[in-house]
Formats: structure tokens, sequence, C-alpha cells
């Protein structure tokens, strides 16, 4: 587990509540330090501070997402929408607003790993729009040959949507179903991913259906 945090009391809160869980915390002061801790370990999954002086977390959340699919928790300082949605745009998996109860940041911690381990291995492929989508590839082609690789949440969510092709699926179906069961965060996350899923594959045509949800037309 790599923590990039520069607060050091934040940081031995959660080591202490980590450790007890089994894991092994691995923490970086900075984002120029957490990256190369990333590429020296290779760590399950990144507990990453936004709020960091010298490299934004935004940006290191970028740099973790142009070389892994490893699961990020992002850590906000303030309750601040912006924050979090951009947080989410650049890929981590899920967020939790400081001040936090570290059972929290570990539930949290759990649910995202969870989610890693259970997603699909199978090579199965739907075509939606003219682009298909490759599950074991975790890419979508579109008509022109262009591949996409969205983040790990995103793909998630939309293989979701595809395999339910003409259905209405509200947001919370869509937390429980891609997020996991257990998940407590706020429906705004699924609202988040959509729109990074349209502007990235314009070619899919993801519908809001007001009041309820989304769906993926034939
Ligand atoms: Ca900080």
């Amino acid at each position: 587990m790599l923590l990039i945090e520069d607060h050091d009391e934040i940081a031995d809160l959660l080591r202490l509540y980590l450790e007890q869980e089994g894991f092994t915390l691995i923490h970086a002061v900075s984002g120029e330090e957490g990256l190369e801790r990333m590429r020296e370990r290779a760590p399950r999954a990144v507990l990453l501070d936004l709020g960091l002086p010298g490299m934004d977390g935004v940006v290191v959340c970028r740099e973790i997402r142009k070389q892994s699919d490893v699961p990020i928790l992002m850590l906000t300082a303030r309750d601040s929408e912006t924050d979090t949605i951009i947080g989410l745009e650049v890929g981590a998996d899920d967020y939790v607003t400081k001040p936090f109860s570290p059972r929290e940041v570990v539930a949290r911690l759990l649910a995202v790993l969870r989610r890693a381990e259970e997603r699909p291995i199978t090579a199965k492929v739907r075509t939606v729009g003219g682009c298909s989508i490759d599950a074991g590839r975790r890419e979508v082609v579109t008509g022109d040959g262009t591949k996409i690789r969205p983040t790990a949440r995103e793909f998630d969510l939309l293989w979701y949507l595809a395999e339910h092709v003409g259905l209405v699926l509200s947001r919370s179906q869509i937390l429980e179903a891609v997020w996991g069961y257990d998940y407590f965060g706020e429906t705004r996350t699924v609202d988040v991913h959509i729109r990074q899923i349209r502007k990235k594959i314009p070619e899919i045509a993801i519908e809001t259906v007001w009041g309820v949800g989304y769906r993926i037309d034939h």
C-alpha cells in the first residue's frame, strides 16, 4: 500500500489502522517521491493526498494512470465538489474527504481492492454504437479503428451499461453493481464517470433518463 501524504500525523494514524488490517504501508511525503516508490514497489493500491506541496495530487494521479490501473483512493482536504470531481476525472477510483475517520479510509480501501480483484478476466466483446468494447483487453475500439483505454472504473461502468443495452439503470443500481454493495459514497460519482466516458467515447450514446438514470439504447 502506498500512501502519498505530506502530513505526518495523518500518515501515522493511517499506518496504525492499515497495519492492523495486515497491510504494509510505504509512505512518501511528496508526489515526486510517490512516483518513484510506485516504480520501485508496484503497490496493490495508492492512497493519494490531493493537496501536496510541489507536484499536485491531480498531476500525480494522471502520471500513475499513464502506466497503471492500480486502485487509487484520493484524500481531499476540503469538502469541495470541484476537488472531488477533478480527482475522479483524472482516474481516482474513489475519494474520502478530510477530516476522515481512519476506519472509513480502511473500509473504502478494502472496497476498491475487492472491486479491482473482481474485474472480469474472460475475453468478452460487445458492440455498441459501432464500437467494440473488449472486456479482456479492457479497451474500446471505435468504428475507425481508434483504440481508447478508459480508466478501470470507467470501463466497469461502460461494460455494465453495455451488458444491459436498452434498459434504464438507476444511479444507485449502477453504484451497487460497479462500486459494490457496501459502497457508501454518493451518486454524483456516477455522473462524473458518465461524463468522462461521453467525453472519451462520443460514439457511444449514453442517454440520460431524467430523474431515473442512464441507458445505452439499441
Ligand atoms: Ca496535504
